[in-house]
């Protein structure tokens, strides 16, 4: 009842990914899970990346955190993002670990009493994002939040060039970001500084636990036996024979220079295939096909070689479109990709071999499926 287009999350493909980089961190493990599991369902992700022995969850922001807990999860959670001051009580209630992210914050909850609450400091290394940059200030707000009572669980940094190996910010990031804990004297919990591609090729004997995002989907442009767990896949509407000289869709920018079959397929920028799609290709039942014509906002069209029938299967990246090559052609990073295949898409689901389930907040509200 519902469109045929869908993105394929699998989960075993998380869980192994999980354990892979768990045995090259060899720490406590952090499953970064923020904007929905990078678009893949932080419910349905959370369950694989626990059953492959993720130690505590994060996210970027406090409605995330408490979906979460009041989905079920009651392990660690860290909030890696600012959240209001105001908020404290809700985080102590739920046992929501949050970040400490400025001075301004910092007076405001001790302020309002933070007695039990689980606090991560973060260090700005060179982020410029959010953290204290300086010793003496960081020492200052983690007295002060002590002796109001909290819990000094952690302190971490992130770094902003370990996407490029041996970048020489990388090691003067953790240089202060050692200098940092040094300071301190403390025996966090949680120290950590790793994401995903810091796990793979950068080596600390400071931290103990990783911070894994991006990768447990299985991309890395460092670790290539990691499996692929996210597919984006479509089918064929109906097809047409349009003549030399005919044009297709809105804005007429694409006239054929022969006579040529044209599909349509029922997805668009709505759904996060955005218009900078326009000039690259589909995987069409062994066919690669350009998207001809602007993108719009339900449907595309593209050109194929042979005709197909009504229903045919679509790949967008999968398989045979490489989700990584694909953000190199659109200018942006993968992460961008997926976090914007929209909420109309379903996300169909495989765990443990075999199909597990479907999501679509829209076929609860059009009362298809009560899921
Ligand atoms: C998003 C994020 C991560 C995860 O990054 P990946 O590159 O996806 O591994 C780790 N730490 C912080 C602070 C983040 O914001």
């Amino acid at each position: 009842m519902y469109r045929n287009t869908w993105m394929e999350v699998d989960l075993d493909a998380i869980a192994e990914n999980v354990r892979i980089t768990k045995e090259i961190c060899g720490k406590k493990y952090i499953a970064v899970l923020k904007a929905d599991a990078y678009g893949c369902g932080d419910q349905q992700v959370s369950n694989a990346v626990l059953e492959a022995g993720a130690d505590m969850l994060a996210v970027s922001s406090l409605d995330e955190a408490l979906m979460l807990r009041n989905e079920g999860y009651a392990g660690k959670l860290l909030i890696l993002g600012a959240v209001d001051g105001a908020d404290t009580k809700t985080l102590i209630q739920n046992a929501i670990s949050t970040a400490a992210y400025s001075q301004a914050w910092v007076d405001e909850v001790t302020a309002l009493g933070c007695k039990g609450l689980q606090v991560h400091l973060a260090v700005d290394t060179g982020m410029n994002r959010i953290g204290f940059k300086v010793n003496t200030a960081l020492q200052k707000a983690f007295q002060q939040l002590k002796d109001a009572g909290c819990n000094m669980e952690g302190i971490f940094t992130h770094f902003c060039c370990s996407d490029t190996p041996d970048h020489i910010m990388t090691n003067q990031q953790y240089a202060k970001f050692v200098s940092a804990v040094k300071s301190l004297d403390y025996p966090f919990a949680w120290i950590h500084c790793d994401n995903s591609d810091a796990t793979i090729f950068f080596k600390d004997d400071l931290s103990n636990a990783c911070r894994v995002g991006i990768t447990l989907y299985g991309i890395s442009p460092y670790k290539k036996d990691l499996k692929k767990a996210v597919s984006l896949h479509t089918t064929v509407s109906m097809t047409k024979h349009i003549h030399k000289g005919e044009t297709v869709g809105y804005g007429a920018t694409y006239t054929a220079d022969s006579d040529q079959i044209i599909a349509t397929l029922p997805i668009g920028y709505a759904d996060g295939f955005i218009r900078a799609n326009q000039g690259r290709k589909v995987y069409v039942d062994g066919q690669m096909a350009e998207i001809v014509g602007r993108i719009c906002m339900d449907q595309c069209m593209v050109r194929l070689e042979q005709d197909v029938k009504p229903g045919t299967e679509v790949e967008i990246f999968g398989e045979h479109i490489d989700l990584e090559q694909m953000a190199q052609e659109l200018n942006t990073i993968s992460y961008e990709v997926i976090c914007l295949i929209s909420g109309r898409v379903t996300r169909k689901y495989i765990w443990h071999g075999e199909e597990y389930g479907e999501d679509n907040p829209r076929l609860i509200r059009s009362g298809i499926s009560n899921a």
